[in-house]
């Protein structure tokens, strides 16, 4: 049956971090990576805590691509410090970890038939605008071999999440870009989703609008904190509508091609959409007949967006060749060759990547079929020859 889960609260505007003043935080876990306490981002938090003497306690190993490990040295922290709350502070990396530490001291504390000891409050500071992640009950961890693992569990939704476009006024043009394509792409896969509703289609609507409206400016300047505001706002609308109403194979290809390739998660995503979109509507197929429930779905978008849109096929066209614009100002590759990888090495892991894209769980919500040799022929179109 289709649901719908509203989580966490959001408290959204410049200055929003000012909230914790009037939390009873108790005994805080901050979770983060150096970067973020090296350049004084931890610090606007510690100021507000030192104030109010809150006891806390800061975690900074986290490192992009977040592992089992990373996650389980937090947890060992967390059950020496037993926190009442913890705050996680950065990109979707700290954020995972978090939900990582989350879900394995709830998991220790079930193990152990403890029930006097409550789960955290949990915190999340985005500090970038792309994961949704403080809006989900999903993480990504990599595994030994390099292997990007989805969870997708209840406990680890946040019960707060605070927007605060301060927090993304430094990230730098290309993370800018890497995590504003990871949005639309976010927005686009739960609107074609099988498990789309009207709530999951108006916020993927709205947040796809805002990254055609503000992505460029905020690349080009980051110090515009109105693009920098809406697209937040744009990252959070679109982790709600994934969250409920799942992804599909583009993020399942684009784990099996960062993993493989070390390419970062939103620009793995952004160069594979155009291909992806071609794929699920149907534009390509050899019998000329559209896969209607997706190409109408696109051509709507494209609509929305003032593109051309006659026909629903023009529609799908309007919107394939709108996202391969905005990828090109973005400077993000057009394609998977572009990007540097050698012919020769992706020939040699398609088939692994493709089987991978297969066991992802984002599959299950794709709103086409697939089978192994329809996700290489995506990742053959997407090589680009
Ligand atoms: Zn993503």
């Amino acid at each position: 049956m289709k649901t719908f889960i509203v989580a966490p609260k959001i408290v959204h505007e410049k200055g929003a971090i000012q909230c914790l003043k009037d939390i009873d935080l108790g005994k805080t876990l901050i979770v983060t990576d150096e970067f973020m306490v090296k350049f004084n981002i931890v610090k606007k938090i510690t100021d507000i805590l030192d104030k109010k003497s809150t006891e806390y306690e800061v975690f900074s190993e986290v490192e992009p691509n977040p592992t089992v490990d990373l996650v389980i040295n937090g947890l060992q922290l967390m059950l020496n410090f037993n926190p009442d709350t913890i705050v996680a502070v950065g990109g979707g990396s700290a954020i995972d970890t978090a939900k990582g530490m989350v879900l394995f001291f709830n998991n220790v504390m079930k193990k152990k038939n403890i029930s006097t000891i409550k789960d955290p409050y949990f915190i999340a500071v985005p500090t970038t605008s792309g994961t949704g992640s403080e809006v989900t009950s999903y993480s990504v961890f990599t595994n030994d071999n390099g292997l990007k693992m989805a969870f997708n569990e209840d406990i680890m939704f946040p019960n707060l999440a605070i927007l605060d476009p301060d927090f993304t006024s430094t990230v730098p043009p290309k993370v800018t870009a890497d995590t504003g394509i990871d949005t639309l792409t976010h927005a686009l896969e739960a609107f074609v989703s099988n498990m789309s509703c009207d709530y999951t289609d108006m916020l993927a609507e709205g947040a796809i609008k805002s990254v055609f409206n503000y992505l460029l400016s905020a690349y080009r300047d980051g110090a515009d904190i109105l693009a920098r505001e809406k697209l937040h706002n744009a990252s959070c609308m679109a982790g709600i509508a994934f969250t409920n109403a799942a992804l599909g194979i583009n993020h399942s290809m684009a784990h099996a091609l960062g993993g493989k390739f070390k390419i970062s998660h939103g620009r793995a995503n952004g160069v594979l959409l155009p291909y992806v979109i071609e794929y699920n509507s149907g534009i390509n197929n050899s019998d000329g007949e559209l896969e209607e429930y997706c190409a109408k779905k696109y051509a709507y978008i494209a609509k929305t967006l003032g593109l051309p849109c006659s026909s629903t096929r023009e529609g799908v066209m309007s919107l394939i060749q709108g996202v391969k614009i905005l990828n090109k100002k973005l400077d993000i590759p057009l394609s998977i060759k572009e990007l540097g990888i050698e012919e020769k090495d992706f020939n040699r892991l398609i088939s692994e990547m493709s089987e991978l894209a297969m066991k992802d769980i984002c599959t299950q919500g794709n709103p086409r079929i697939v089978d192994k040799n329809s996700i290489e022929d995506i990742f053959i179109n997407a090589y680009g020859n």
